[in-house]
């Protein structure tokens, strides 16, 4: 078996203009001037700076998008293919975002076949899981986040082309995030999930915590059991934040 290389990302969600491409030079500058960093760095702009950024990105920071649709082209007005993305340099595809699930009404199912979509080019797609505080207060946290996981992920998932990303959706924007020990459990019972269901290959999985991350607690976030990397929200859009959390993988 070998150790994932975590993965530190991050979600602009719908934040950015083309000046915004400033703070992927900064983030670049940083990462050659300060000490290497032991993980793989990925920003996902809004689609209209896909492009621009994937053209402008020296090497040290891949591009990605935040969503896609399942179908390769057709008859989907606004839409946006993997294939399309991936023509455009996307690298990577976040998927089953909450705020899509919450705001587009996105089921695991069409998460799963926007993740087969994303295989099917060649490209990763980034699953995202987690519970509301509802669902977390009733005491279903596992039951949830697992059984997300279970629908969400195509059977084409494999450690080179899937990334999870458990983000507890009351953690998201609210400053709050659970404890080390409730991340490590938590992380350690999707792990044991991806084990069951891929055998070995389950191991290899990367798992990310998302759920305000900053500067100030990415250590020891990065450090629980069975956390490969991080999903950042508000703390990527500047450079120096970002960078303050990348800081976790430089010893
Ligand atoms: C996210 O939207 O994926 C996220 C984790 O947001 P934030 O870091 O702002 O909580």
């Amino acid at each position: 078996m070998t150790t994932p290389t975590p993965l530190v990302a991050g979600n602009w969600k719908m934040n950015g203009l083309s000046s915004s491409l400033a703070e992927l030079e900064a983030l670049e500058t940083f990462v050659k001037e300060q000490a290497e960093a032991s993980c793989e760095l990925l920003i996902c702009p809004p689609f209209t700076l896909v492009a621009a950024m994937a053209v402008k990105a020296g090497g040290s920071v891949k591009i990605g998008a935040q969503d896609c649709h399942f179908n390769k082209s057709g008859a989907h007005t606004g839409d946006i293919s993997a294939e399309m993305l991936k023509d455009i340099g996307a690298e990577y595809i976040i998927v089953g975002h909450s705020e899509r699930r919450a705001d587009h009404e996105e089921t695991s199912d069409t998460v799963n076949a926007k993740a087969a979509a994303i295989h099917g080019e060649g490209l990763s797609a980034i699953v995202c899981v987690g519970e509301t505080e509802e669902e977390r207060d009733a005491g279903q946290t596992e039951t949830v986040v697992l059984g997300q996981l279970l629908v969400s992920v195509p059977d084409s998932a494999t450690p080179t082309n899937t990334v999870i990303a458990y983000e507890p959706v009351w953690a998201i924007g609210t400053g709050k995030t659970p404890t080390v020990a409730d991340v490590a459990e938590i992380h350690t019972a999707i792990r044991g999930a991806l084990v069951e269901r891929f055998g070995e290959a389950g191991k290899e999985f990367r798992i990310l915590y998302g759920g305000s991350v900053k500067p100030s607690n990415a250590d020891e976030l990065m450090a629980a059991d069975n956390v490969n990397g991080a999903l950042v929200g508000g703390a990527s859009l500047k450079a120096s934040d970002f960078n303050g959390i990348i800081d976790a993988y430089r010893s």
